[in-house]
């Protein structure tokens, strides 16, 4: 069975469609790359999956389960966004653990799974610092280790490397399929990038003006588009 499955999902904001109703399917384990220009939807699309937007139509069902209207905190999973949104206030080991300690969970577990994010995200020695002492890069890293801690299934990625220079972006790209593989998790990561998206997906789900161009294999995309938009945006070089 899918993991994620899309059926027919749309939104509107009052009176204006942005998507008017996508389908698509993710396996458990797949690493799907949501591409496509500025305002084409992707975030949208990926807040309603992760209940930070309200579906218009049709439904999200994870494992079979229907959740298009559960609850953001409800939802098994963890969204990865570009801004970092860490509380400069707190230490790297009090903004990971902070949604543990919210949830009252162990204090002994919750150290053991950030000394386990710890290392996974190579962040040791830098536990007592602020955000303000790090550089984009450990940030970057601290706020998917907030993510890893609560050991989701499925993540949401939206356009997390957009602060990054072009080096760090490169080898952020590694770090991320690396940590999907480590978690046996199942991944969305949405890009504008068309070189992100070739180097990274297993598939990718191609969008423009809230509609699904084409779905697959990056071989796929490239050597057999369906239409001339997916043929130029996927053969464009950065
Ligand atoms: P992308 O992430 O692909 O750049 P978005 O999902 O942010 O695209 O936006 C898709 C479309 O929805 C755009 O036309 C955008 O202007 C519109 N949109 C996004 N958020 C809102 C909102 N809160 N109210 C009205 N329109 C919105
Ligand atoms: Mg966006």
């Amino acid at each position: 069975m899918a993991h994620l499955q899309l059926q027919k999902v749309g939104k509107s904001y009052g009176a204006v469609e942005v998507i008017p109703g996508i389908d698509f399917e993710i396996n458990s384990g797949e690493f799907l790359v949501l591409v496509g220009p500025s305002g084409s939807g992707k975030s949208t699309l990926l807040k309603m999956i992760a209940g930070l937007e309200e579906t218009t139509s049709g439904k999200i069902m994870v494992d079979g389960e229907d959740i298009t209207h559960l609850d953001p905190s409800a939802r098994d999973l963890a969204m990865v966004f570009q801004s970092y949104a860490l509380y400069p206030h707190m230490t790297v080991r009090d903004n990971m653990s902070f949604a543990l300690r919210m949830r009252g969970e162990d204090p002994a577990e919750i150290d053991r799974r950030v000394k386990e994010a710890v290392v996974m995200l190579d962040l040791g020695g830098l536990e007592n610092r602020k955000p303000g002492q790090l550089s984009g890069g450990q940030r970057q890293r601290v706020a998917m280790g907030r993510c890893v801690v609560r050991n989701p299934k499925l993540f949401l990625f939206d356009e997390p490397l957009s602060n990054l220079d072009a080096k760090l972006r490169a080898q952020t790209r590694i770090e991320i399929r690396r940590l999907h593989e480590r978690l046996n998790a199942t991944s969305i990561f949405v890009t504008h990038d068309q070189v992100e998206a070739m180097t990274m997906a297993d598939r990718i789900a191609l969008l423009k003006d809230g509609k699904l161009q084409q779905i697959g294999s990056p071989q796929d995309l490239y050597l057999r588009p369906k239409n001339t938009f997916v043929a130029t945006f996927i053969g464009t070089p950065e």
